[in-house]
């Protein structure tokens, strides 16, 4: 048994269908025995109809009323996970940042995490070996208001919990099965890697490439969290892991 945090992104949750398909893969891995965390984005464009409604209310807006309004589309996501993994008999409870607490400072609109309690959701592994399906992007300031961690911070949410919860490692499920030399959407021929150290990976995700947010990669390098990134279009597939130089 393990203890893992899973990530699934936009396009891994766009519609109802395409939740569904995660709510199987998350139900086959956690009849696998394991211990599960599942970070999850809001659906593909979401985040961006939320950002140009703030934008659209007024030129100039208060960033607290930003993040209250960007940060809901995980909330829909979420929700609707845990209510098919319940229906699939697999014990499960939605997350939002202010429930946890997931704490960042006070940069609203662009926050990094400060702390995340690891208790409830430590408890209900125990106690019901229940799955966490925690909302990313999002956290609690000491404002008490909510904050987002950035465009694609996902990411860092499920690489600090994966931190936090000491989880053996983090996937992460995109629309790509793995991560290549260059954009493989860009540059078809571009070539896939097995595994990828995170000292490179740093600097493939500075450069630009957006398969993961920039800040996740340092805090993995930091706590030394190794990552997956897999297909969830193909998840037996072998992907590409992000891991200490010396492991590669
Ligand atoms: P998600 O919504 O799952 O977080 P993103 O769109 O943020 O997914 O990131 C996945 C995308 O990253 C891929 O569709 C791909 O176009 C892009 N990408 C950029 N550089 C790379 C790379 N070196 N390897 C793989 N994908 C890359
Ligand atoms: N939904 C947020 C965004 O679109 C976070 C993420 O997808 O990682 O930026
Ligand atoms: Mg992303």
């Amino acid at each position: 048994m393990a203890r893992l945090v899973l990530k699934f992104g936009g396009t891994s949750v766009a519609d109802l269908a395409r939740i569904r398909t995660v709510a199987e893969i998350v139900t086959q891995v956690w009849q696998e025995g394991h211990e599960l965390a599942v970070v999850l984005s809001a659906m593909a464009g979401e985040t961006n109809r939320l950002v140009t409604l703030a934008r659209d209310a007024a030129p100039l807006y208060d960033v607290r009323e930003y993040d209250t309004i960007v940060s809901t589309g995980e909330q829909v996501t979420v929700g609707l996970l845990a209510i098919l993994l319940q229906n699939q008999g697999v014990p499960a409870r939605s997350w939002l940042g202010w429930q946890l607490p997931l704490r960042t400072n006070l940069a609203h609109g662009n926050a990094s995490i400060v702390e995340i309690d690891r208790e409830s959701i430590e408890a209900r592994f125990a106690s019901e070996r229940q799955v966490a399906v925690v909302a990313g992007f999002q956290g609690l300031a000491s404002d008490s208001r909510i904050t987002t961690l950035g465009r694609g911070g996902s990411d860092t949410s499920a690489v600090a919990l994966a931190a936090a919860l000491r989880a053996e490692r983090c996937d992460i499920y995109t629309d790509v099965d793995g991560i290549y030399t260059t954009d493989p959407r860009i540059v078809p021929r571009a070539r896939k890697l097995d595994a990828i150290s995170h000292e490179e990976m740093l600097e493939l995700a500075s450069l630009g490439a957006k398969v993961l947010q920039t800040r996740s990669v340092s805090l993995a390098m930091r706590y030394g969290v190794p990552l997956r990134v897999v297909s969830t279009f193909d998840p037996q597939g072998p992907g590409t892991r992000v891991v200490p130089e010396e492991e590669i």
